[in-house]
């Protein structure tokens, strides 16, 4: 993995070539951990790249929430923040996306809330 100044409003990227992540290097540290989760997903699927193709992409942002949120914080935060999804980010310092991909997960699967 490396970190450097990455252009283009890109926050990370994966080089399947040289199997390696490249994180933007000025991400916050709530960024940094989606980021990386969301690239771990894409090199573990030895993706071409990011940003290619949306299944590709909702495939990345559900493993990355798999990795960074668990089923029963999840269904703490819903209840305290009501289904608010900013809120339930910070409470669960995670991005937004985060969050809306582990609903979908959720729908996919309803089992998982399931404790
Ligand atoms: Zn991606």
């Amino acid at each position: 993995m490396a970190e450097q100044p990455l252009p283009g409003g890109y926050e990370g990227l994966y080089a399947p070539g040289l199997d390696l992540i490249v994180l933007d290097s000025r991400l916050t540290d709530v960024q940094r951990r989606c980021v990386l989760a969301h690239e771990i997903s894409h090199a573990r699927h030895h993706d071409a790249g990011c940003r290619c193709d949306r299944w590709t992409e909702r495939r990345a942002d559900i493993e990355a929430a798999a990795m960074l949120i668990s089923p029963l914080e999840f269904a703490y935060a819903e209840a305290v923040y009501e289904g608010n999804t900013l809120g339930m980010a910070r409470e669960l310092n995670v991005l937004p996306w985060a969050i809306e991909a582990f609903r979908e997960r959720l729908h996919d699967n309803p089992s998982l809330i399931v404790q």
